[in-house]
């Protein structure tokens, strides 16, 4: 395997600026990875027949002494609910097979302004409504760690393409945890960013009020540096903040040169029930207090006792949103059709709509549309919005004594394909510490904290920080990371037995 699929993107930058690695050669090294290991991984549902092209283009205007973004010329791995005018976008689903869109995301535009170099687009659940991958429409990805297990969801395609060293970078999407989650299972790093900081525009749309986008990495400084890329006030999303973001990258660097934890205030949810969480991820999330603690961290008890209610909110929240978002797959505006002779218009929607959409799907849009109907609004939809606000002032109210919240970033370490498949309410679980986050609106990231001493298997810490505070998350993780791999002695990754030890 090439040394180049090794490298974080921040060195493979530094190397394609100073012209020591051409982009070619760095875009060749991940293809031949990518045509390496995933027929095991199937972390891609496409790979880009032009990738060296722009590569090539790259590396063209680079020799012409043009100047470009810091980025320019690594390679970047796009989530399929991410729409793109070169690649199908699919967003894991049946009913977008070979859809071509006419137009890129804003965060894909901007990708590709900055000069990074799309590989293909990564495997999901279908629509991003899952936590394990499984439910996308073209087979499940494998989490390089063990294959016979899973890589999070709804994004484990991009978590496993990074994981398993065949992008550097990813682009994600987090409605209730589907960066953070891959990120936790598979000993990488995922952020989901303040609502609206990041552009939705082209993010196929899951649940509007809850949906964000953001990076997918090995490293805080990948991540920072890509956010730098994708962030900011985008005219074509209306929820999108005007603000004037700091670079995240210097937050990043500021973090891993040491500063931030001197005094840093952390808190850690009272309420949390201890039960529920593995033992050895509760074990792995208390030894990272403990060193940051160490360094000058203080950890603050804090109370948010709505917290735990967010997983009740957010199923009935998303599928109502998503019953709505997912009405225009009616045979007619977008999408497969299914023909019915002598059918009316209603019976080629309903056996379009049968043939194009899986049960986890079908399951969401029908409990959405309940929950939203006249006689169950209040009951239902409407209480679920009264438990948000709560869980937001639990947010507000808990930020007046603390810098950031930590968490583990979810109960369990990767489970095994096939094992929650059939138990939507455990799969459901699964995201009780990333689905507050997006309730409040506000940014949590998810960096490795080690691994389970039972199972071997990587296991994250998640911190949370107040809206439009991005940058503090990025310090702070950057320097807990910066402990955490001292302690072990290098990145988790590299001494993964990744792909049964056949890496
Ligand atoms: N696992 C969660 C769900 O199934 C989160 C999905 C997401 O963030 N897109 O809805």
């Amino acid at each position: 395997m090439s040394d180049l699929t090794r490298l974080s993107a921040a060195d493979l930058a530094a190397r394609l600026s100073s012209g020591e690695v051409s982009s070619v050669e760095a875009t060749q090294a991940h293809l031949d990875r990518i045509a390496a290991v995933d027929g095991d991984v199937h972390a891609f549902l496409h790979v880009s027949d032009h990738a060296l092209d722009v590569a090539a283009d790259i590396d063209r205007r680079r020799a012409a002494g043009e100047s470009l973004g810091e980025l320019a010329g690594v390679p970047l791995a796009i989530k399929d609910v991410l729409v793109t005018t070169d690649m199908p976008s699919t967003s894991g689903s049946k009913i977008l097979e070979g859809f071509l869109s006419p137009y890129d995301a804003t965060v894909v535009a901007r990708s590709r302004a900055a000069g990074l170099v799309p590989l293909g687009k990564t495997n999901m659940d279908e629509f991003a409504m899952g936590s394990s991958t499984e439910h996308s429409a073209y087979g499940p990805t494998h989490n390089p760690w063990d294959l016979d297990r899973i890589p999070g969801g709804s994004g484990g395609g991009s978590a496993a393409a990074v994981a398993a060293f065949e992008a550097p970078l990813a682009l994600g999407s987090d409605t209730g945890g589907s960066i953070r989650q891959p990120a936790h299972v598979t000993g990488t790093v995922g952020m989901k960013p303040t609502y609206g900081a990041v552009s939705r525009f082209g993010a196929i749309a899951l649940a509007s009020s809850l949906d964000q986008v953001g990076p997918v990495s090995r490293t805080v400084l990948d991540s920072a540096l890509l956010h730098d890329v994708i962030g900011g006030h985008d005219p074509h999303d209306a929820t999108s903040l005007t603000d004037s973001w700091p670079s995240f990258a210097t937050a990043a660097r500021e973090g891993a040169a040491g500063a931030g934890l001197a005094g840093l205030k952390i808190g850690v949810i009272r309420e949390l029930p201890d039960s529920g969480f593995q033992a050895g991820v509760s074990a792995s999330f208390r030894a990272a207090l403990a060193l940051l603690e160490a360094q000058g961290a203080e950890i603050v008890e804090v109370s948010a006792p709505h917290f735990e209610y967010g997983v009740a909110a957010y199923y009935l929240i998303l599928p109502a949103e998503a019953s709505s978002n997912l009405a225009k797959f009616d045979s007619v505006r977008f999408g497969m059709r299914v023909e019915v002779p002598g059918g009316t218009v209603e019976d080629v929607m309903a056996a379009t709509r049968d043939a194009g959409f899986g049960d986890e799907v079908k399951r969401r849009i029908i409990l959405g549309t309940y929950a939203l109907s006249a006689g169950y609004y209040d009951a239902y939809y409407g209480s679920a919005q009264k438990v948000r606000t709560l869980i937001q002032r639990d947010f507000d109210t808990a930020f007046a004594d603390v810098d950031v919240i930590a968490t583990p970033s979810a109960p369990t370490t990767a489970f095994k394909l096939g094992e929650k498949i059939d138990d939507p309410l455990q799969m459901y679980l699964n995201d009780v510490t990333t689905i507050p986050v997006n309730l409040a609106g506000v940014p949590g990231i998810s960096i490795p904290s080690g691994l389970a001493e039972e199972d071997g298997l990587p296991v994250g810490i998640q911190f949370i920080a107040p809206a439009r505070q991005d940058a503090r998350l990025y310090r702070v993780g950057a320097a807990a990371e910066a402990l955490l791999v001292d302690s072990w002695g290098g990145p988790l990754l590299d001494r993964a037995p990744l792909l049964g030890g056949n890496r």
